[in-house]
């Protein structure tokens, strides 16, 4: 067991609220970098701008979720709303860090998977803006990968099974696309469901498709989308993995008990 566990209640709750800081900075970072995919720009030079007004934005207009809320979602000098989506993003981020932090305490994995989920959090926020998930930040996540073979050396095992559930789907699309001569699933979302088949090997990966599957489905219901009308399936994905990566262990060994 590692060392989180073994601490009292109240240290442990105040880890997890440092955890929920850090991740609500990260988010704003997150936030920071996929605007500049989007929009250019690098991320390491110049400093952020409010993007109507253009004035360059203080550190105080950039404290996660307290600068929002004081500023009432405006811009400081020009007043122009800000999306919600960016607090959104940061509240996400700081509860993902929680999570896994609760999930997995002081462990190298913890360190995987929280770096994961940013370069996940930037794909996701790209894909709802441009329909697309950015090869480079793929092949950032893809690589993350080998911290499992520090975790456990036998993990190569399931870093090698766990894309093959993605593989099966792509064969199934090929043929699903030439039947119905139209394009059912994206390229970027097989190669995303890929990535978590290595971090999380492949049982979780059928159960994260299904979940993102189910949860796609009820927002396009409730968005009351036309079907032909496309809409970025990456962050389903990302939803359906972090359930997975929190509880996708217990899932399946209940399930597997059922034999
Ligand atoms: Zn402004």
């Amino acid at each position: 067991m590692n060392f989180f566990y073994e601490c009292d209640a109240l240290t442990r709750a105040y880890i997890l609220l440092v955890a929920f800081v850090l991740g609500l900075a990260m988010g704003s970072f997150c936030n920071a970098w996929a605007f500049r995919i989007v929009n250019g720009g690098s991320v390491a030079k110049g400093r952020s701008r409010c993007p109507r007004c253009g004035h360059e934005l203080a550190a105080k207009d950039l404290v996660p979720l307290f600068s929002f809320l004081f500023l009432r979602g405006r811009c400081r000098y020009c007043k122009a709303k800000i999306a919600p989506r960016y607090l959104l993003a940061e509240l996400i981020s700081g509860l993902y860090y929680l999570s896994i932090v609760w999930a997995y305490g002081f462990s190298l994995e913890t360190i995987r998977l929280l770096l994961l989920g940013s370069i996940v959090l930037i794909m996701s926020l790209v894909d709802l803006d441009t329909m697309e998930l950015p090869d480079s930040l793929m092949i950032a996540a893809a690589m993350l990968s080998f911290i499992r073979l520090a975790e456990e050396p036998a993990n190569w095992h399931s870093m090698i099974i766990g894309p093959l559930p993605a593989i099966a789907l792509l064969g199934l699309v090929l043929i699903m696309d030439m039947l119905l001569k139209k394009e059912s699933m994206g390229g970027g979302d097989i190669k995303l469901l890929a990535v978590f088949g290595i971090h999380l090997g492949a049982a979780n990966c059928v159960l994260l498709l299904v979940l993102a599957r189910i949860l796609g489905l009820a927002a396009s219901a409730l968005a009351r989308r036309k079907k032909a009308e496309p809409f970025p399936f990456g962050p389903f994905l990302a939803a359906a993995a972090w359930f997975a990566a929190i509880f996708g262990r217990k899932i399946i060994e209940a399930y597997m008990s059922l034999f």
